[in-house]
């Protein structure tokens, strides 16, 4: 016989998922109820007006997609490309040429605009490839690139965009709940997100919104979106207008439960507050790195205070410090990607998870852990300094 699985109690520092509020937790495990059941209705117009708080926005269209975050980038670009149409792509790390991978298998040209990893995306850069491509129909990039730490200009690039007659897709999977997203403000017609980063909801659920000039391109569309279950069309049907709903899929119920109470509590924290945190945590972080010796990867205006790319000091073996860091202090954190495999460490400070107890845990595990290996760092520092910065 196999017995129930229960996992380790670990402490989630990596990339996603991030550690859920014990809130979260219970919510996932209330009672199952039906897809059409009225009251399930009533919260899901709940998550509804809770998400359009969390992008800071009134589009009518924005709903959760029922899949993780890779679902709502692919929402995005196959509801808004059809064969023939070109888009110009920002790729500055991992999840940009996942950007390219989408346009391609919607049939549309993919003008790639490549910046440095660790880099943001450069508007001048961005410009030229507009001018240079007057048919283009969008502009793609993501806003916080979890593979580097780096993040983009989201206004001045959407701005640019609109300039030149395109359309905007940005990726916010990391960015929501951690660092200033303003959907309506800035301008942005199509976003998507994910729930396990700095909403600290389980992941599996995508979280998107799509502004006016994306839905009337989206129905002045010549071909059938070829994807069934993320026509937006179809989708509506469930998620669109009050009260009538149709049967499209069967919604993750209890997962809605989770993102349900995860959004309350980020309402009741309040954006401006959460964003101020993840600033703080990651300054005590970077000060308890920096007494260490370690050097983080990305230019200081370009941080992102939810992914902390460190480089690996030499000769050390990353490799076993994370696994020296899971096994002994039960602490995740992640590996670097692509070009940066081996050279860097992403430590993770993501909703629920960013907090003091966990930045001090980090710092503390990493000192010991270093130290036995005989790394060139300097000891038994990087609390005090973290501390300071918290008395400050
Ligand atoms: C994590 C992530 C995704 C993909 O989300 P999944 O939930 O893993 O599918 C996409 N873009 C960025 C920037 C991410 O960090």
């Amino acid at each position: 016989m196999t017995a129930s699985f229960y996992p380790p109690e670990r402490t989630l520092m990596g990339p996603g998922p991030s550690d859920l509020n014990p809130r979260v937790l219970a919510a996932l495990s209330r009672p199952t109820i039906g897809h059409l059941d009225p009251e399930f209705i009533r919260m899901m117009d709940e998550v509804k007006s809770l998400l359009q708080y969390a992008f800071q926005s009134k589009n009518a269209v924005t709903f959760p997609v029922s899949a993780p975050g890779s679902a709502g980038m692919e929402c995005c670009f196959v509801n808004l490309v059809e064969p023939g149409d070109k888009v110009i792509v920002c790729q500055n790390g991992v999840f940009g040429g996942r950007m390219k991978e989408n346009v391609e298998r919607c049939g549309g040209t993919a003008i790639m605009v490549l910046d440095e990893w660790g880099a943001p995306v450069d508007p001048g850069k961005a410009e030229d490839a507009l001018k240079a491509n007057p048919d283009a129909k969008i502009l793609a990039f993501v806003q916080a690139e979890t593979s580097t730490g780096a993040e983009s200009d989201v206004k001045t690039l959407v701005e640019l965009a609109h300039r030149y007659d395109c359309l905007t897709i940005v990726d916010a999977v990391t960015a929501l709940g951690g660092t200033p997203v303003k959907v309506d403000e800035w301008g942005v017609d199509a976003i998507y997100s994910g729930t396990q980063k700095c909403l600290s909801a389980p992941p599996g659920i995508a979280p998107v919104s799509f502004g006016d000039r994306a839905v009337d391109a989206i129905k002045a569309r010549k071909t059938k979106v070829q994807s069934w279950f993320l026509d937006l069309q179809l989708v509506l049907s469930y998620w669109g207008g009050e009260g009538k709903r149709a049967y499209h899929h069967t919604a993750p119920i209890n997962q809605l439960y989770a993102l349900h109470e995860a959004l309350v509590i980020l309402q009741e924290e309040g954006l401006e507050a959460a964003w101020a945190r993840h600033a703080l945590n990651h300054q005590a972080l970077r000060a308890g790195f920096e007494a260490m010796g370690l050097s983080f990867v990305v230019a200081e205006p370009y941080r992102l205070p939810q992914l902390n790319a460190v480089s690996v000091p030499e000769g050390v073996d990353e490799a076993k410090v994370r696994s020296a860091m899971l096994c002994e202090y039960s602490l995740e954190i992640g590996a670097g990607l692509g070009t940066m495999a081996g050279k860097i460490w992403r430590i993770g400070l993501m909703g629920h998870a960013s907090n003091q107890r966990n930045v001090l845990l980090c710092l503390g595990a990493m000192d010991a852990v270093l130290g036995s290996m005989g790394a060139p760092i300097e000891r038994g520092v990087a609390v005090a300094a973290a501390n300071a910065v918290y008395a400050a």
